[in-house]
């Protein structure tokens, strides 16, 4: 898997069913190509770290004082918590140890060992 398929907020695009039933276009998928206008894109979160050329929010030096992401990953739906953890593993441990672990998952988010 890439580093194209960790989406800005610590989704991993990669594992989840939506995706991989191309029901969901994905975070980030398209964008490089041009094949997708950021422009146009909801998402204030990925305009704002795609736009910066991050990989995701894990690379903001700003992610502590940024309500954006703050306010998504303290939203109510347990998913938000799981997307934050992602954040934050990514942080202390990197992409190749994140994506180790999420390639076993089966869906956007899950365990950590
Ligand atoms: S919520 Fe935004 S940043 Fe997170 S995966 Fe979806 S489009 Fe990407
Ligand atoms: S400012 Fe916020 S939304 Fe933008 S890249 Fe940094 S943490 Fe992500």
């Amino acid at each position: 898997m890439t580093l194209t398929e960790i989406g800005c907020c610590g989704a991993y695009c990669a594992t989840c069913k939506e995706w991989k039933e191309r029901t969901c276009k994905g975070c980030k998928m398209g964008y490089d190509t041009g094949e997708r206008d950021l422009s146009r894109a909801k998402c204030k979160i990925k305009v704002c770290c795609i736009g910066k050329g991050f990989v995701s929010c894990a690379d903001c030096p700003d992610i502590q004082k940024c309500q954006v992401i703050n306010d998504f990953h303290s939203k109510k739906s347990y998913k938000y918590g799981k997307y934050k953890q992602a954040i934050e593993f990514i942080k202390q441990n990197g992409y190749d140890e994140f994506m180790k672990i999420a390639d076993t998952w089966t869906n956007a988010y899950g365990k950590y060992k």
